[in-house]
């Protein structure tokens, strides 16, 4: 594909031991390049990833870009110039003077594409197969509600979505419905793993990190006794002076991801599946009321 001449980083010469982040278009791919890099550290160090699993991306503002991850190289290996930049179809930019390494995106590259398109807002998408929280996803079990620090992050319990094979954009519909009208940046992949979302990649390694946490801990509980999930009231005041941001939005084209969709008149409080951003970047939403995926 042709991209924007501005967005081309400077061919780089012999003996050039790194990029230099500056100013302009070129600048802005290059400091993606190294957060998306130094994102991948701090995932690994967080206990969240094993051997080459798992995978960050940033969305490039203003360019249909995303940096992503590379195919199979290991977390000790990745350098900045290693990220793989790719369009929004999930298609690694054939320059290399863009591409570098010449390394293939990671295999979930169509999944990250795929947010990216529905979901305006979402600068990060991260993917891990951290340990308690795929567990709850081996058992299709979203993780209750029952702390306040998840009340914060969560804003309720941590869904499910639906099972879906990796290659195609099918793992990505199933994050956009489930994570469609809900509060919570983190969904777990039935039978796979966790799937978060945030308006910066670091946002979304965060949420990543309180996903694990958040697992771990109700895990525990569960293991000794009852959970008592919090009232929606306490979570709701909760959310609130947390300032919690909810990543609830409405995709372009929502109506495709729901099966016997019916849609609904844009009435408040008409039910169904709730649509609308506090960022306000769903204009032209309409409610719609439907059946998830299976
Ligand atoms: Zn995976």
């Amino acid at each position: 594909m042709s991209e924007p001449e501005g967005l081309k980083a400077p061919r780089r010469r012999a003996g050039d031991t790194g990029s230099a982040p500056g100013a302009g278009p070129a600048g802005k791919l290059e400091q993606i390049r190294h957060t998306v890099c130094d994102l991948h550290a701090e995932l690994a160090a967080s206990g969240l990833v094993a051997w080459t699993s798992g995978n960050i991306s940033a969305r490039v503002p203003g360019a249909d870009l995303m940096v992503i991850k590379p195919s199979g190289v290991g977390y000790p290996e990745l350098t900045p110039d290693s990220m793989v930049v790719c369009d929004l179809e999930g298609r690694a930019v054939d320059d290399p003077a863009v591409n570098r390494s010449g390394y293939r995106p990671s295999s979930d590259t169509a999944t990250h594409a795929y947010v990216y398109q529905q979901m305006p807002h979402v600068g990060g998408v991260v993917h891990t197969h951290s340990g308690y929280a795929t567990a709850w996803a081996a058992r299709g079990e979203p993780v209750p509600c029952v702390l306040t620090a998840m009340a914060d992050e969560f804003g309720g319990e941590i869904p499910v979505g639906p099972f879906a094979l990796i290659g195609s954009d099918e793992i990505g519909r199933g994050i956009v419905a489930t994570l469609s009208g809900h509060r919570s940046p983190a969904v777990l992949m039935r039978s796979h793993g966790v799937f978060t979302i945030g308006g910066t990649a670091r946002e979304a390694v965060k949420a990543a990190v309180m996903c694990e946490d958040a697992a771990r801990t109700v895990h525990l509980a569960r293991a000794y006794g009852e959970l008592t999930p919090l009232a929606q009231d306490q979570v709701d005041a909760l959310r609130a002076r947390a300032g919690g941001q909810d990543m609830a939005f409405c995709p372009r084209r929502i109506a495709d991801l729901f099966i016997g969709v019916e849609i609904q008149p844009a009435v408040k409080g008409a039910g169904g599946i709730a649509v609308g951003s506090r960022r306000g970047n769903c204009r032209g939403a309409v409610p719609v009321r439907g059946r998830m995926p299976t």
